[in-house]
């Protein structure tokens, strides 16, 4: 394989954020190095497309070529969410068409030889060694089957999914509003599948997802916290499907692997765009599975990072406001999402996601309120704030803090560099001001 000396983008990552944005370079003329480290040998979950994907399909010139791929069509999500009884929400009348249910392995590994055709050099097994910024681009060295290549590219494209490792690199850092663990397994089933539904329902522990695969097989998925050990076993996954009303009786029973695990967040870098490097897809922001919207989001973001690398440095202060505004808009939906569930109001994994959000909260606290610790130095922050406040935040406000009352308007400058620069003043002084509701803070008398 031959590396060009130059190219207009290095995309970092072979996913479908990746993929899209070499899709869309090439539809537009511009060449790109897509390096994909690991091709598809691994199992990749995320696997439920909604109808609304055949507009970013279109856009990306692949809707007649994806309707040839004989992924199972999806007609209905049924849910248990609030209440024990089944909705079904029926998509057979969707003007938009019918939800998709991938084999993600040759989603993605098909989305590569549809880029690759398209004119984008992809690489498999391929990784980004070193990068050096210079005037108007990057000199980059790439580990390619155990040899280091070198060449020069415009752009930085960091499509690395959910480890943004290019991006914080470059000094980006990933504000985590929620981590969550899914706990999966794959259960066999011999009845041949020709279309299935995603059964969603929420327990006191977490919520569980179940599947058909059009690999044959029912993927099941507890989701739940990170400190919920016991469902890492497989005795304590089936303990806690035994208290499903509905999942249970989906589930066949014979041969599963134990749970495997993967990372949950809701999390976002504090900067996806920087001198002549983007973050797309996962890079960029990671919403909630139960938003069944990730690959979508990815193929999206995917086309939009190539429009703005096509216009020119100006146009991607329009993407990075474009990815900052959607995550603004997932928090709020994510927030009604789980406030709809109220069945354990004490159970912490919903007291934990019953969340504020602090995009609509009220803010009452005056910005000369004085604020001091409460007496005992509380360490632990009430289950609401966490998701507001990172634990770094809550470690720099301790500090501030420490050695005496400080004005909340400096309590948030002072958190200012550590925190989202567009929304980082309005969420900060919310958490402020329910820590002294719920008497982690205080204002001392003067
Ligand atoms: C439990 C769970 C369930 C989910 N369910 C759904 C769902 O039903 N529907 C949905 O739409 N989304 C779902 N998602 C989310 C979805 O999987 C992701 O949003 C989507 O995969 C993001 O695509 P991406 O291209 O940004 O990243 P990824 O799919 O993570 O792709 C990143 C690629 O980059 C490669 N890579 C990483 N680092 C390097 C490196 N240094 N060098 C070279 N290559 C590298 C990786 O091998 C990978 O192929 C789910 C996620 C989880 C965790």
């Amino acid at each position: 394989m031959k590396l060009p000396s130059r190219a207009c983008a290095l995309v970092v990552g072979g996913g479908p954020a990746g993929c899209a944005v070499a899709l869309g370079l090439a539809r537009a003329g511009a060449s790109s190095v897509v390096v994909e480290r690991s091709a598809g040998r691994r199992f990749q979950i995320g696997e439920t497309l909604r109808p609304s994907v055949g507009q970013v399909l279109t856009r990306l010139g692949l809707e007649d070529a994806f309707s040839t791929q004989r992924h199972l069509t999806s007609h209905a999500i049924a849910s248990s969410w609030g209440s024990e009884a089944l909705e079904v929400d029926n998509r057979l009348f969707d003007p938009a068409g019918p939800g998709w249910h991938l084999d993600r392995a040759r989603f993605d590994a098909w989305l590569r030889r549809e880029a690759a055709q398209a004119g984008a050099l992809v690489i498999d097994d391929a990784k980004l060694r070193a990068c050096a910024r210079r005037a108007g681009g990057w000199d980059v060295v790439l580990t390619c089957a155990d040899q280091e290549r070198s060449m020069r590219v415009d752009v930085l494209v960091d499509a690395t999914g959910a480890s943004a490792s290019v991006a914080r690199r470059q000094g980006a850092r990933r504000l985590v509003y929620d981590r969550m663990v899914g706990w999966s397994r794959v259960f066999d089933d011999d009845a041949p599948v020709q279309e299935g539904f995603l059964l969603v329902e929420a327990t006191e522990d977490g919520w569980w997802y179940s599947v058909p695969l059009p690999t044959g097989g029912l993927l099941v998925v507890f989701v739940t916290g990170p400190d919920d050990r016991g469902a890492a076993t497989t005795a304590g996954w089936t303990a806690r499907l035994a208290g499903t009303i509905h999942t249970r009786d989906r589930v066949p029973g014979v041969g599963a692997a134990p749970p495997r695990p993967w990372a949950i967040s809701s999390a976002r870098l504090d900067r996806c765009v920087g001198p002549d490097w983007l973050a797309v897809g996962d890079a960029a922001s990671v919403y909630d599975p139960l938003a069944a919207i990730g690959v979508e989001k990815a193929l999206r973001t995917g086309a939009d990072a190539a429009e703005a690398i096509v216009a020119g440095p100006a146009a991607r202060a329009d993407y990075l406001a474009g990815v900052e505004r959607d995550f603004e808009s997932y928090l709020s939906l994510r927030c009604a999402y789980y406030c709809a569930e109220s069945r354990w109001p004490s159970a912490p994994f919903w007291r934990r996601r019953r969340q504020i959000d602090p995009t609509r909260a009220t803010v009452r606290l005056s910005p000369h309120a004085m604020l001091g610790l409460s007496p005992g130095d509380p360490v632990a922050l009430p289950p609401e704030v966490e998701t507001i406040l990172s634990p770094r935040e809550w470690t720099r406000l301790r500090d501030v803090i420490a050695s005496g009352a400080v004005a909340a308007h400096a309590c948030a400058a002072a958190l200012r560099p550590h925190a989202d620069a567009r929304h980082g003043d309005r969420r900060i002084v919310v958490a402020l001001e329910r820590m002294l509701d719920h008497g982690t803070l205080r204002c001392p008398s003067p």
